[in-house]
């Protein structure tokens, strides 16, 4: 056993199968000092408005905040590429002191003559939050001066979690709903909600159900535009990806436009296939769409099994560490890891909730240690114990992967390669061979304090 200490706040949401009975607590703030790996509300805001791509996106607050920008969660647009810009107020102490509504009001001036953009959205963040800046009178002006919406977006980063930001995003986002023509709209249509495009995705996903007949009338927000946000009302189907973010969102359109909702995920072979098969039998008025459904799934499926059962052979018997942003990727995830013959160790969400923990525990094998809002020390303690030779995470546990000396995939802001769909599942089982197999972690220390022997190393 290592000998890094838990927190004693933090035993709570840390949960071993089998070790004790289940009982995780998770929804909370984020323990003070225990540096958390979760992000804050306007982050949580970010990752579900920034690939509105023809949107302007104005972050209200100090020029810290606007670190995250399109370098450190890159979705990729087809056209417009105004998303990549990222502006900020640039808030500083006189604007503190003396309010910064002057400020933003000329910001927006400034931009929207200069950006033309279709909408505007400001983000408020934790010091606008404090000195009470009054950002939707503002953004009301600006709206009627200009023509197009201008819509705040109250993402302050202390206000809750990072759960309460995709809230804040979709309740800005809900506001374009309905603005726009539903002209066109064919009965057998869907929205693909949750998905954000970051390695090309959203095309994916979108030409498999074009080619089984359905009409994808917007994507959200992965590639987005706003004129498709604005006449989503018109699709009779919202299919929702993750737990988390754009749930709020598909709630409140079923509640004002009737619109049902299903929840898909595009990651992993299994689930891939669920999702297409799940809006197929929506729309089963229309048997030609199951064929086809089954033709698309048939086809896809044996391109890769060669490739996949091939890496398989090296990966078998290897064991794997998640900690992802919404849980229900994580579900996936292990669905995909059991394919390549590997094991979950360790697995754990930012955003989770009790039933999502009950699931994972359900899911994995006895001795799994589940996590809510981890920490790095947390993390770095469960990888060395369970003896992990892969960590899946985003940006905040590459460089938790990289100390611990064991392999790494990027299944988060920074991947450059789609990892949904058939095909993506042999990109993620490409990457994870290439990484954990790699020679270079027989030199890392940590590994050897882990205890993995030297014939692990060979690949
Ligand atoms: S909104 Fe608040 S918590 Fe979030 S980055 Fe800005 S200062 Fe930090």
């Amino acid at each position: 056993m290592s000998a890094i200490p838990i927190l004693e706040a933090r035993k709570a949401q840390i949960h071993q199968k089998g070790a004790e009975p289940f009982d995780i607590t998770c929804g909370k703030h984020s323990l003070a000092g225990s540096v958390s790996q979760r992000a804050c509300v306007f982050c949580g805001s970010r990752v579900v408005l920034y690939p509105i791509a023809d949107a302007l996106h104005l972050i209200h607050g100090p020029i810290g905040c606007a670190a995250y920008t399109w370098d450190i969660r890159g979705a990729l647009s087809s056209g417009p590429q105004l998303h990549r810009l990222s502006f900020s107020t640039d808030l500083r102490e006189k604007d503190v002191i003396f309010g910064g509504e002057k400020k933003l009001a000329a910001a927006l001036d400034e931009l929207i003559d200069a950006y033309r953009p279709k909408a505007a959205f400001v983000y408020s963040t934790c010091i606008v939050g404090i000195i009470g800046d009054d950002v939707a009178a503002v953004c009301r002006k600006l709206a009627q001066d200009k023509g197009i919406p201008v819509l705040p977006v109250h993402s302050e980063g202390f206000k809750g979690t990072k759960k309460d930001g995709y809230k804040a995003a979709c309740d800005a986002l809900f506001r374009l709903v309905g603005t726009g023509s539903t002209e066109g709209i064919s009965p057998l249509s869907i929205n693909i909600l949750g998905e954000f495009n970051i390695g090309g995705e959203a095309w994916m996903i979108r030409k498999y159900y074009e080619e089984m007949g359905i009409q994808v009338v917007s994507i959200m927000t992965g590639d987005g535009r706003v004129d498709d946000v604005a006449r989503s009302h018109g699709a009779s189907l919202n299919v929702v990806q993750c737990s988390g973010a754009l749930t709020f969102m598909a709630d409140m359109m079923k509640e004002t436009y009737g619109i049902p909702y299903i929840r898909a995920s595009y990651f992993g072979i299994d689930d891939m296939a669920k999702a297409l098969y799940d809006v197929a039998a929506h729309f089963s008025t229309q048997p030609t769409v199951m064929e086809t459904t089954r033709r698309i799934v048939r086809r896809e499926v044996s391109a890769i099994m060669p490739e996949l059962y091939r890496l398989k052979g090296d990966l078998s018997g290897k064991r794997a560490a998640i900690y992802v942003g919404g849980a229900f990727k994580a579900f996936s995830l292990i669905k995909a890891l059991r394919y390549l013959g590997m094991a979950v160790v360790l697995v754990g969400s930012q955003t989770g909730s009790k039933a999502d923990y009950a699931t994972l525990q359900e899911m994995c094998n006895a001795g799994t240690v589940i996590l809510d809002d981890a920490n790095p020390l947390e993390l770095s303690k469960y990888i060395i114990e369970k003896r992990a030779d892969l960590f899946i995470g985003g940006v905040k546990e590459r460089p938790i992967a990289f100390k611990m000396g064991i392999g790494f995939c990027d299944h988060n802001h920074e991947r450059k390669i789609p990892l949904a769909g058939f095909e993506g599942m042999l990109h993620f089982a490409r990457e994870v061979h290439a990484s954990v197999t790699s020679p270079v972690w027989q030199f890392a220390p940590a590994r050897k304090l882990a205890g993995h022997r030297e014939e692990e190393f060979r690949a």
